[in-house]
């Protein structure tokens, strides 16, 4: 047999997550932010999953000839736009949108002789407070007006630095303000609202939102209960099993360190995942992992971690699972135990855990 640990991604949960999108933002279309191989998902299972979209965006072109192969005919946004001026052509090929954020791409575009007979439609980047990438908003009507005059389908696109926290600068509202002012005029079709924007600042959207995180179930807060009440669903399920137990007397330590001791007799089970499958090794004692009681209602109990997670495995205390043994179903994270608890109590965010998956996992696609 295998060694049995698994990913499931369950592309119903996609379909659901991306009509609660649709839910709260009615008027605007989506760009389903597909980067990093759908946040870890595989770009396969995210095309199956959210094929209802208005398009998908996305950092590296590999990834939209991957799209196109595939059969996708609908919009692709290159979130970064080119890394050369040798992609233009490539990404013209392929009928992608571009988000243009530096002088540089600008004058590629400018000498650029489009043959394809496809306009390209540039969301041009204003850094109204991030200070990552875009325009300056001194700088920014020029380049909208030499794009704009060398016939490109002009978009205005800005990104919130903390759309999801309170009481942190700049503000949804300064840096809304900001994009008010730099674009007045500017007659264009608008993208503005990441997850935290769709969920918590639905005055924010603009003609084209741009959903990452929540389409994965996951929290942008990092915190699970900021999104218990969106109803989103958890797409990605890790699982695994126990692959053996251990008796240990009152005393004894449990694994590398021996960071955990026995406070009395105790049952620990060793599940088959460790930190080269993408678990976190900074896992504290006491993050949670669901397991399959063994019972006759087909009920689960979370037990939680105990000792250093190491590269291929990671041990529990199974006291509140008097029947599980070699062979118990475990889920790492999931619907039963949602990826933002496991990466809380590892001093990180959902997003990193999702994404780094790692390639040793076996995935099927349901
Ligand atoms: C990644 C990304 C998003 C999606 O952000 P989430 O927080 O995952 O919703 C949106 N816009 C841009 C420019 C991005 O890079």
């Amino acid at each position: 047999m295998n060694r049995p640990i698994l990913a499931t991604i369950h592309t119903e949960a996609f379909r659901h997550n991306l009509s609660r999108v649709r839910e709260l933002a009615p008027e605007s279309k989506i760009w389903s932010v597909v980067k990093a191989k759908a946040y870890g998902h595989n770009l396969e299972a995210a095309l199956k999953g959210l094929e209802s979209t208005d398009g998908f965006a996305l950092l590296d072109i590999v990834d939209a000839q991957w799209l196109r192969d595939h059969g996708w005919g609908g919009r692709i946004l290159l979130l970064e736009g080119l890394f050369s001026r040798e992609e233009l052509e490539l990404a013209s090929q392929l009928k992608c949108d571009l988000v243009i954020h530096s002088q540089k791409q600008v004058e590629w575009l400018e000498s650029y002789q489009n043959h394809s007979g496809h306009p390209i439609s540039i969301f041009l980047k204003l850094n109204s407070g991030m200070n990552r990438l875009g325009f300056q908003p001194d700088q920014y009507r020029t380049a909208f007006h030499r794009l704009h005059a060398s016939g490109y389908h002009m978009h205005h696109m800005t990104h919130f630095a903390n759309a999801d926290q309170v009481d942190r600068s700049p503000s949804v509202g300064l840096q809304l303000e900001c994009f008010d002012k730099a674009t007045e005029g500017l007659d264009a079709p608008s993208s503005l609202a990441n997850s935290a924007v769709i969920l918590w600042h639905r005055n924010a959207l603009g003609d084209w939102v741009r959903p990452g995180i929540m389409l994965y179930g996951v929290s942008p807060t990092g915190v699970h209960a900021d999104i218990v009440r969106s109803e989103l669903q958890a797409v990605m399920q890790l699982r695994s099993e126990i692959i053996d137990i251990q008796e240990l007397k009152k005393g004894y330590h449990v694994g590398y360190g021996g960071r955990y001791q026995a406070p009395e007799d105790m049952r620990i089970g060793v599940v088959a995942c460790g930190y080269a499958d993408g678990y976190p090794r900074h896992a504290e004692d006491g993050t949670p992992v669901w397991l399959d009681a063994g019972d006759e209602q087909g009920d689960g109990i979370i037990c939680p971690i105990v000792g250093q997670v190491s590269m291929d495995m990671l041990t529990v205390d199974l006291r509140a699972a008097p029947n599980a043994k070699i062979g118990s179903v475990v889920e790492l994270w999931g619907s039963e135990v949602p990826v933002d608890d496991v990466a809380q109590m590892s001093g990180t965010i959902g997003y990193e855990l999702i994404c780094a998956l790692a390639p040793r996992v076996p995935v099927v696609i349901k």
